[in-house]
């Protein structure tokens, strides 16, 4: 991607460590946001931050906390927010109506270079995307709270999405350090909340004790469970392909499983020190 400039839509938990991600990337950032006095303590929030993790040695990036916060710009005016931007990330309240509003606005002001990118944790592309103008250029990427500690990201495309658009997404993710998924089509729950959702049922079924979760998410963990499909026998076609898969990426010879297990025991000291530090 040539240019610079990232515009993120909505200044709250997500848009905030987004403009992190992308200013730790060396990307200027324009946060949008519907009130001055959200965006400046959005500002103030990402300066604590920054500071905070350059005190400690976390902050991401080789820019100086000063340097990265210089990328960050704030303004309530969305035309202005995303003129010249190659990538709009929105991060609005999960709200179907609200972010059909907004990708609408989004739709009769940008060129046709530009990506529309959904932090959705659960809106299906189709119902956020269909009918724009730039459906093409529309993909959802979505985060886990905070993306700038937690890499993943699950990209997914609308079925009139452009793949240059998915590529382009998936390198810019890459690019500011973040680790990309893509599925090939739309589910609901995208894949992190199905697994989750199975592994949160399934707690449920033996534990019965997670109140609070159930009660904020019932009604979205339902509409998922009822899409999974019989219990799988874990055997055949589907086998082949994971072990195809896993066979490529780690060969089974020795040296190969020996990286792999070094790499994930690096991993695992660093979280113990990251938990210490808690
Ligand atoms: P939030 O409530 O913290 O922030 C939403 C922001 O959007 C607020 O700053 C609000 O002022 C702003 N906003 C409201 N209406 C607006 C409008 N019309 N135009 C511009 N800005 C507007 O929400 P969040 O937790 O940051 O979630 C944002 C999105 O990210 C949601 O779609 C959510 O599902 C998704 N997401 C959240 C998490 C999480 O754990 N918080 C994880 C992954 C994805």
């Amino acid at each position: 991607m040539e240019s610079t400039h990232v515009a993120i839509i909505g200044s709250g938990l997500i848009g905030c460590s987004w403009a992190m991600v992308f200013a730790a990337g060396g990307f200027k950032v324009k946060l949008y946001d519907i009130a001055q006095q959200q965006l400046t303590t959005a500002l103030e929030n990402v300066r604590k931050q920054m500071k905070e993790l350059e005190e400690s040695g976390f902050l991401k990036g080789t820019l100086s906390a000063e340097k990265q916060l210089a990328l960050i710009s704030v303004c309530t005016d969305m035309k202005a927010a995303v003129e010249g931007a190659t990538f709009i990330q929105e991060c609005t309240p999960e709200n179907l109506e609200l972010k059909k509003k907004i990708f609408s606005q989004l739709d009769l002001i940008v060129d046709d270079s530009v990506i529309l990118s959904s932090s959705t944790s659960c809106l299906l592309p189709s119902k956020l995307f269909t009918g724009l103008k730039h459906v093409k250029q529309c993909i959802v990427s979505h985060p886990v709270n905070p993306p700038y500690f937690v890499p993943l990201v699950e990209i997914v495309p609308h079925p009139e999405t452009d793949p240059s658009v998915t590529e382009k997404t998936y390198a810019l993710m890459k690019k500011v350090g973040q680790s990309p998924v893509k599925l090939n089509r739309e589910i609901e729950g995208f894949v992190l909340n199905r697994l989750q959702y199975a592994v949160i049922s399934e707690a449920w079924r033996l534990v019965g004790v997670f109140q609070i979760i159930v009660e904020r998410y019932r009604e979205g963990m339902k509409l998922v469970l009822n899409t999974f499909g019989p219990v799988p026998e874990f055997s055949g076609e589907i086998e082949q392909k994971i072990n195809q898969a896993m066979s490529e990426k780690v060969p089974a010879i020795p040296k190969h499983l020996g990286a792999r297990r070094e790499w994930r025991d690096d991993c695992l000291i660093g979280l113990a020190k990251l938990k210490k530090q808690m």
